[in-house]
């Protein structure tokens, strides 16, 4: 990097708002921009300067950070994601979550690149940021209500159709440890429970409109790089599939690779019958009425539903993700296709996360299925696979914590300690995270999965294509390769094999941090199309967009350095260490029941192996996973390498 110009590409400031005091006041982005670009690098530097390791996740002290990605307000293809990062209520360290938004641009528009919030209100309030003038507004009359008809009472009482919101429903109220932030009537910051989060500090919504706009240092430089990536996108292998079914066309290649959780992944592959039944291509083709986009996106997966018959008839939705078929259809064994549309919806209506839902209720009817659970642990009801109203009423006992609801609303793990009887083999998570997709026959996804800082998931280290296909052993030596880092070699590309895959991990680590602080969607990227861009595209959108010269070698050590300080910020507020990164048990300990990779299993002492190479290539301890000084030195973290030291979880 060549340059502290940051008045480019950024908005400039960040807004920081008390809701103790009501204080309001703001700072340079600039402080933060040059060592973690944006978004979630810089919440983590501020969530780890600032969240003090007493700090538990619904104290007034947390942070919670909304913050828009350094590209989000340009005309950088896919670069609509913003994110919400903070202590997380359901790992109980580093949360954080990205999705489409309206709200990140409007955000750098009315010139802030972050809202940082703190303390606890009173009563319940609400944010309305315009341009400089930020209130904090009372939302009494707003406690109590579903996001969908927040939103819409929000937009009468600002008087203003075109506003875009961050809001929470019941469940963040009620403290669900997974409750999520809906933007607007659709979209989810889904995992780590930041809703949980808003909801402990009264805080009920943001909202925000700008009348500014994004500057580019070089215009000409930034536009020849955007059309070029722009034009890659018609003919790309995905892009047709995206178009027309979302992540929901990858049910076939998912079952192909045995990837699908069925009755809490008991199968990784939903039976034949099952998955033809529920096949989401056929209701996309009969129900769909049109297709929705984001600002930037050229590529749009959400389509728009109207069902008008079946049981969910009357409801218009926005077609739900992958997730929602593996974590609610899938794994509890629902029948009926409309169900993961419906289910979605009435989640996000809810603000709870879908796979926090789906992951628990797993857990609690693989209980009940072996005994473990009985009627009077379940309010008198037996818990049967496949009831899809049963599953409905339990989503709803769960966000009211009504009841057994009480229990599940604190997540599996917590639950299952809670319950005792050996029911935590059945509790499928990672670092406290429900898990909503087996980590079995995909190394290099599966060990992403898992050594994840923010808990199982494949959104912040898993290279998606070694599970849906796609791979290519030239284009991949192309691609995926950073000089002073990774080369792809042939053979790293084998999803069975354990060769490679640390290296392919980390350089994922890289691409989806560097993807999020920018506000790219990752399916814009290489992480899901080879054609796509990666590190060296980034680099140059970035320095063109901001002025500062950056080299892809740059944003590969801006991502390690993010990725050790998240790790950091877990080893203070946790005990996660080397056993927080090996499978769940039943992952570890079953081979694949039926499918194409029937009778596979993790080798244990093989997994242990790469797990050593991926500490190794990391700088990390190996026996514990703790970052070594030296690497925490090199990135410029000796802040924390001294803390580290103090608290004896510094690497040796
Ligand atoms: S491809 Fe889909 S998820 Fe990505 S930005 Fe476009 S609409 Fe959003």
């Amino acid at each position: 990097m060549t340059s502290d110009n940051n008045s480019y590409g950024y908005a400039g400031k960040i807004l920081r708002i008390n809701l103790s005091n009501g204080k309001i006041s703001t700072e340079q982005t600039s402080k933060y921009s040059k060592e973690w670009l944006g978004g979630p690098g810089i919440a983590i530097k501020i969530l780890y300067d600032e969240v003090r390791e007493w700090v538990k996740p619904f104290d007034p002290a947390n942070r919670i950070v909304f913050a828009a990605g350094v590209l989000q307000g340009t005309l950088a293809p896919g670069a609509c994601k913003m994110t919400i990062s903070t202590l997380s209520p359901v790992t109980g360290g580093w949360g954080t979550g990205a999705s489409d938004s309206h709200f990140g641009g409007e955000l750098k528009c009315a010139g802030y690149d972050a809202v940082v919030v703190f303390g606890k209100s009173r009563k319940p309030v609400y944010i309305w940021i315009k341009d400089d003038k930020v209130e904090i507004r009372d939302a009494s009359n707003l406690w109590g209500k579903e996001t969908y008809e927040t939103f819409s009472l929000l937009k009468e009482e600002i008087n203003d159709p075109t506003i875009h919101a961050l809001l929470i429903g019941p469940s963040g109220e009620n403290l669900v440890r997974g409750s999520c932030v809906i933007q607007d009537t659709g979209r989810a910051f889904g995992r780590c429970g930041p809703g949980a989060v808003m909801g402990s500090k009264n805080l009920k919504a943001i909202m925000v409109k700008g009348k500014g706009s994004v500057k580019m240092a070089d215009p000409e430089r930034f536009m020849a790089c955007a059309v070029e990536l722009k034009s890659r996108v018609p003919n790309a292998r995905v892009t047709k599939p995206l178009r027309d079914v979302g992540t929901l066309g990858i049910l076939k290649p998912k079952q192909d690779v045995c990837g699908v959780m069925y009755k809490n992944a008991q199968e990784v592959k939903l039976p034949d019958e099952m998955a033809e039944k529920i096949d989401p291509v056929k209701t996309i083709k009969k129900y769909k009425i049109g297709r929705k986009c984001f600002p930037g996106c050229p590529i749009g997966c959400s389509q728009v539903l109207h069902f008008y018959d079946g049981s969910f008839k009357g409801l218009t939705v926005t077609n739900n993700q992958w997730e929602t078929l593996g974590t609610l259809q899938g794994r509890l064994a629902v029948e009926d296709p409309q169900f993961m549309f419906g289910v979605n919806d009435y989640c996000n209506k809810l603000g709870i996360d879908v796979d926090f839902a789906g992951g628990t209720l797993g857990w609690a009817y693989e209980c009940a299925q072996r005994g473990i659970l009985t009627e009077s642990d379940t309010d008198g009801e037996k818990l049967e696979w496949g009831n899809m109203e049963q599953i409905m009423k339990w989503i709803k006992k769960i966000v009211y914590r009504e009841g057994f609801g009480d229990i599940l609303a604190e997540g599996c793990k917590r639950a299952s300690e809670k319950i005792g009887r050996d029911s935590g083999y059945y509790c499928l998570n990672i670092k406290g995270q429900e898990l909503y997709e087996p980590c079995r026959g995909s190394m290099a996804w599966g060990l992403g999965a898992i050594v994840s800082t923010r808990g199982g998931g494949h959104t912040n280290s898993a290279p998606v294509l070694e599970t849906v296909g796609g791979l290519d052993a030239a284009k991949m030596q192309k691609v995926y390769h950073i000089e002073h880092m990774y080369q792809f070699e042939p053979g790293d590309e084998n999803p069975l094999g354990y060769k490679g895959k640390p290296k392919m991990v980390m350089f994922t680590e890289a691409l989806q941090r560097m993807a999020n602080c920018l506000s790219v969607c990752h399916f814009s990227t290489v992480w899901f199309d080879l054609d796509f861009m990666s590190l060296p595209e980034m680099a140059e959108l970035y320095s063109s967009a901001t002025g500062i010269e950056t080299t892809e070698n740059d944003l590969f050590d801006i991502a390690m350095r993010q990725l050790n300080i998240e790790k950091a910020f877990n080893l203070r507020h946790t005990d996660y260490d080397r056993k927080d990164d090996m499978p769940t048990p039943r992952d570890l300990n079953e081979p694949i029941p039926t499918g194409n990779l029937a009778g596979w299993q993790i080798e244990e002492d093989k997994w242990n192996k790469m797990l050593d190479e991926y500490y190794e290539i990391h700088g990390w301890d190996k026996k514990t996973s703790y970052p070594k000084k030296e690497i925490l030195k090199k990135l410029n973290l000796e802040y924390v390498a001294d803390e580290m030291e103090m608290i004896g979880k510094l690497g040796k």
